[in-house]
């Protein structure tokens, strides 16, 4: 019983730890910017262009940038989705969007880039069609446009000043603080409950490892890590965020000589 107890509070933990130790922090980190302060007023330029870096080839394309929120609703949300959803997704890109032309992009000679793990996703229209099904390519494409047309020069503001429009598909019932996660405060980015997510493929997830794939892990980081799975107070969880999520994780660490330190 104690043993199943274990491996089951082993599977709780690591579920939680996994994402914190070996996920996108740091590249995350990267490039979000923390200066929120520091906006100026904004004021919507008509002609306003972006210049999009494309990841792959290196080459950056000026593009006008309800043209290039085309290709970026195209590539974030299935053309499926009710118009309201893309609607939504092309305000909350162009804010997204706006907010890193305003306080400065990760890099040197481009806005925003189009990889969804640094920036955000981005897809040309001719990709975009080999994808999509012969019947379904000019109303899908017509539906994207009006989700951006429609929604022209509306994007979300804080105090005025467009906002770090952070978004994702699926929060588990919870959104987290930026603060938790890679760091930098956002008066207006705080945790809420969101219903209705229920049904997402990705609602819940659950990572198993067994105790020598931990210890692997662990040992990418932490070189010397040594952990005696005997002791029940092994593996620990100190304090939770206001989501509900493991804040702080201690992993108990011995000495060679099998003492705790
Ligand atoms: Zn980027």
């Amino acid at each position: 019983m104690k043993k199943l107890f274990l491996k089951m509070f082993l599977i709780i933990v690591i579920s939680f730890l996994i994402p914190i130790l070996f996920t996108k922090r740091v590249k995350i980190s990267e490039t979000i910017s923390e200066k929120v302060e520091d906006n100026n007023s904004f004021n919507y330029d008509n002609n306003m262009t972006i210049r999009l870096l494309h990841s792959q080839t290196g080459e950056v394309e000026n593009l006008d940038l309800d043209v290039y929120l085309y290709g970026v609703v195209s590539a974030e949300m299935p053309a499926s989705y009710e118009l309201e959803a893309l609607k939504a997704q092309a305000v909350v890109a162009r804010t997204y969007t706006i907010y890193k032309m305003i306080n400065g992009s990760k890099h040197e000679n481009a806005d925003i880039c189009d990889d969804p793990n640094c920036c955000q996703a981005w897809i040309s229209k001719e990709n975009r069609f080999a994808r999509w099904e012969n019947e379904d390519k000019d109303a899908n494409w017509q539906k994207i446009v009006i989700a951006v047309d429609s929604t022209t020069k509306n994007y979300i503001t804080y105090e005025g000043k467009p906002i770090n429009a952070l978004f994702h598909s699926n929060s588990g019932g919870m959104t987290e603080m930026p603060i938790n996660v890679w760091g930098g405060y956002y008066p207006y980015l705080i945790s809420v409950a969101t219903s209705g997510e229920e049904g997402y493929s990705t609602y819940n997830s659950e990572v198993i490892l067994s105790k020598d794939e931990l210890i692997s892990k662990v040992l990418v980081k932490y070189p010397n890590f040594k952990i005696d799975f005997s002791d029940s107070e092994c593996i620990k969880i100190l304090d939770f965020t206001e989501s509900g999520r493991v804040k702080t994780l201690k992993l108990r660490k011995y000495s060679n000589f099998g003492n705790r330190s």
